[in-house]
C-alpha cells in the first residue's frame, strides 16, 4: 500500500497525523504529507483509518 496527500486538498486539520503519525507528518508548508509513502504492513490499518477520516479526501491510496 502506498499513500500520498494531495496538497491542494489538505486543510491541515491534523486528523491523519493524530491517527497515524508514523506515516503522516507536517511538511514545511504546514500541510500533511506521507513520510512513509510505502506503508509498512503493520501500519496499513492505521493508514486506512487516516484515509477514511480525512475530511477532504486528500489522502490517496495507490
Ligand atoms: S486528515 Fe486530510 S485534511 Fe487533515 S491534515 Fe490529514 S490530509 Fe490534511
Amino acid at each position: 500500500m502506498k499513500v500520498e496527500v494531495d496538497q491542494d486538498l489538505c486543510i491541515s486539520c491534523g486528523a491523519c497525523v493524530d491517527v497515524c503519525p508514523d506515516v503522516f507528518d507536517w511538511n514545511d508548508d504546514e500541510k500533511a504529507a506521507a513520510v512513509a509513502p510505502e506503508v509498512p504492513g503493520d501500519m496499513e490499518d492505521q493508514a486506512h483509518e487516516a484515509l477514511e477520516g480525512c475530511p477532504t479526501n486528500a489522502i490517496k491510496e495507490h
